[in-house]
């Protein structure tokens, strides 16, 4: 096997990229940017070949042989030293290591396909909803940690949170925000500058940025300094600004019916049916049942978003509930709560609003069109519920008798 190479330590001897006799993956980009580890240097390429040791220790096998999969990024990282970007690229070039423009998914693959451990940081919340074993994950992931009882590192197990869905849909968006380069990993976050930016397509047909898009728009690709056109691979022109929006989702029995934006300084009325424009009328939605039906209100709450807050105002007969952590808060007709992600906010035990994890684009703004069209049961008046109380003997239907009619 081979032993010391021109000026590396014994660590180095220990990549290798042979899955099948490898004993764990390395997300390298992910433990040389690791500023817990070692020293303050946003990059150090000694923290990779301490783990190296560390991994030796941890399964007490000095030959131990360890998969190093590394974001391309990291060869350009200036923060690297001239050397450690040279020793680096020795490695990619002798195939030591395996450079990926995006490490996470090779990394996952080893994981999962050969029951690899794989050493990093990262959560992979954003690989969640295709790999759902990772939420929660206790045996597949490693970290090191620096030695508390001397130099060096030391390896320990890692347990993953299980985030919460509106989590998981931010990393999505920032994950897919990052491979049409509008996502800069360094710390300044979403390119807003150009995500704000109203764009045009040179091909007025184009089905993503063409003439005929009235609402909302697709990612662009951002690339050396370009907007482009995903589809025609041609450069975009900037013809406006995109207003600030939110984007709420509807829930009916939790399976996600509708989604709908907000715009800054807009406000929108959701209920049965609302009876002003541009509400959005919960009755037509599929899966909305009789007793949501006789329960939530025509005009049952409204969405305001203004300078960065969503602001939910109950406008209903028989009130609104907001799960979150803590005690569920309650609305009563005119009061207002301050929506933030998390929060659900039940019309009825079966209907719930929720916030989008999502902040900077909305794929599927359209999903608010009817599956039905009203009919006189949706917009007639609302059964008022006495005692209004929400959730009594858990179940749905079962508050039919203790109601009395009235109209709105
Ligand atoms: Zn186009």
């Amino acid at each position: 096997m081979n032993m010391r190479t021109n000026g590396g330590g014994a660590g180095e001897a220990r990549l290798s990229l042979d899955a099948m006799t490898s004993d764990f993956v390395v997300d390298v980009a992910n433990i040389v940017r690791e500023q817990s580890l070692l020293g303050p240097r946003p990059a150090d390429l000694s923290r990779l070949l301490l783990l190296l040791d560390a991994l030796a220790e941890f399964a007490c096998d000095e030959d131990v042989r360890v998969y190093g999969v590394c974001d391309s990024s990291l060869l350009r990282d200036t923060r690297l030293t001239p050397a450690e970007r040279a020793l680096l690229g020795s490695w990619a070039d002798e195939g030591r290591i395996e450079v990926r423009p995006v490490a996470d998914p090779r990394i996952l693959e080893l994981a999962e396909q050969l029951d690899m451990p794989a050493v990093t940081f990262d959560n992979f919340t954003d690989h969640i909803p295709g790999r759902p074993w990772i939420a929660g994950n206790t045996d597949t992931f490693l970290k090191p940690r620096n030695n508390p009882a001397g130099p060096g590192l030391v390896v320990v197990p890692r347990v993953l949170p299980v985030p919460e869905e509106w989590q998981i849909s931010r990393k999505v968006e920032e994950s897919d925000l990052l491979a049409s380069g509008l996502y800069d990993r360094r710390g300044h976050g979403a390119r807003t500058d150009l995500l704000s930016r109203l764009w045009r397509c040179a091909d007025d047909a184009c089905p993503l940025f063409g003439a005929r898009r009235a609402a909302g728009q697709p990612m662009p690709r951002h690339q050396r300094g370009s907007v482009l056109c995903p589809t025609h691979e041609t450069p975009l022109t900037a013809v406006g600004t995109v207003p600030a929006r939110i984007q709420l989702k509807v829930r009916i029995d939790g399976t996600v019916r509708a989604r709908f934006a907000v715009h800054e300084g807009e406000t929108v009325t959701v209920g049965r049916a609302p009876a002003v424009a541009g509400g959005i009328a919960l009755a037509a939605l599929q899966g909305f049942g009789p007793a949501a039906r006789n329960w939530i209100s025509r005009n049952h709450l409204t969405v305001t978003f203004t300078g960065d807050r969503a602001l939910v105002r109950d406008t209903s007969s028989n009130g609104t509930v907001v799960e979150r952590r803590g005690p569920d808060a309650k609305l009563r007709n005119g009061s207002e709560w301050v929506l933030r992600p998390g929060h659900r906010v039940l019309l009825h035990d079966t209907v719930a609003l929720e916030l989008s994890g999502r902040q900077h684009v909305f794929t599927e703004e359209a999903a608010a069109v009817p599956a039905t069209p009203l009919t006189s049961a949706d917009t007639g008046p609302t059964l008022l519920y006495s005692p209004p109380r929400r959730g009594e003997q858990g179940s749905r239907g079962n508050q039919r008798g203790r109601t009395t009619r009235r109209h709105r």
